[in-house]
């Protein structure tokens, strides 16, 4: 998730539009997580569902993906994993590779248990094969989110995925990835949009809900009960002097609060107006 996040905000001071967010499963300690990430160069992501299919799978763990995995690329996408060795693929996909494990054992990246944790060093790659000029917003992403020797680290192993990165062939040997334009072009478009704030912890310090399309507007039925408030996920609902009062600057537009509202019409999701 963290991986997600970095990436996200690399896109973001790169002056993308992006937008990220982790699945989780069953809790239990090692369990595997996926995280989801839409970018755009020219707009907002309004979409808001869940990904199904993907032109880009990154393979943080070491463990070759399951063939249900695989499934997910679309026809033409790429593959990200992090292995030395070739993987054996017929599918319709590109693959590129970098020994991230490797990389986060000669730079001493270790999880508490003493596992490799190639994670930044997949980023690398990543940002090498999709992010014109990424390396440096990479750099400044990691060091946002990591202090002190282990942002030191994580930046070297940052370098090192970039640079170690290789695309595989079907017939031929590995070839390094071309390297995309050079610095002015990323200067002028990160300076062509304002970067915005990457949290997943408060979402105070983001008016989201500038980013709804839809929003609760209560009737004369609400009876005040209050079961909206409960189940509000940005907690955005709240009572003032008997009435129920939604927080427009937070409320994400989910509607989850008109789906659990028990009295007929006292709710309703209406488009918010440009
Ligand atoms: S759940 Fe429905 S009736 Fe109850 S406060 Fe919310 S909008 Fe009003
Ligand atoms: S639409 Fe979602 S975020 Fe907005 S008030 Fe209803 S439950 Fe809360």
């Amino acid at each position: 998730m963290l991986a997600s996040q970095i990436l996200a905000e690399t896109f973001a001071r790169a002056g993308f539009w992006v937008q990220s967010f982790p699945e989780f499963k069953a809790e239990r300690r090692g369990a595997p997580i996926s995280a989801f990430l839409r970018w755009d160069e020219t707009s907002r992501i309004h979409r808001r569902y869940k990904v199904q299919e993907c032109d880009v799978l990154v393979v943080v763990s070491p463990a070759p993906p399951s063939p249900e995995i695989l499934g997910t690329v679309r026809p033409g996408g790429l593959i990200v994993l992090n292995r030395e060795p070739r993987f054996p693929h017929t599918g319709p996909f590109d693959i590129a590779r970098v020994p991230a494990s490797r990389i986060a054992l000669e730079n001493d990246i270790l999880s508490s248990e003493g596992r490799p944790m190639g994670n930044v060093a997949v980023l690398g790659a990543c940002v090498r094969l999709l992010v014109p000029d990424g390396l440096a917003f990479l750099e400044e992403a990691v060091a946002a989110r990591m202090s002190g020797a282990m942002a030191d680290a994580n930046v070297v192993a940052a370098r090192e995925g970039y640079a170690r990165c290789a695309k595989q062939h079907a017939v031929a040997g590995d070839t390094p990835v071309e390297l995309s334009p050079g610095p002015e072009h990323a200067s002028a478009r990160r300076r062509s949009r304002p970067l915005f704030a990457v949290s997943t912890t408060d979402s105070r310090g983001n008016h989201t809900g500038t980013w709804s399309l839809d929003r609760p507007v209560l009737t004369d039925e609400c009876t005040a009960c209050a079961v909206c408030a409960l189940f509000c996920p940005e907690g955005v609902i709240s009572k003032n002097d008997g009435s129920m009062v939604v927080d427009y600057l937070y409320c994400k537009g989910c509607g989850i609060c008109e789906v659990v509202c028990p009295v007929r019409n006292a709710i309703a999701m209406e488009p918010v107006s440009a």
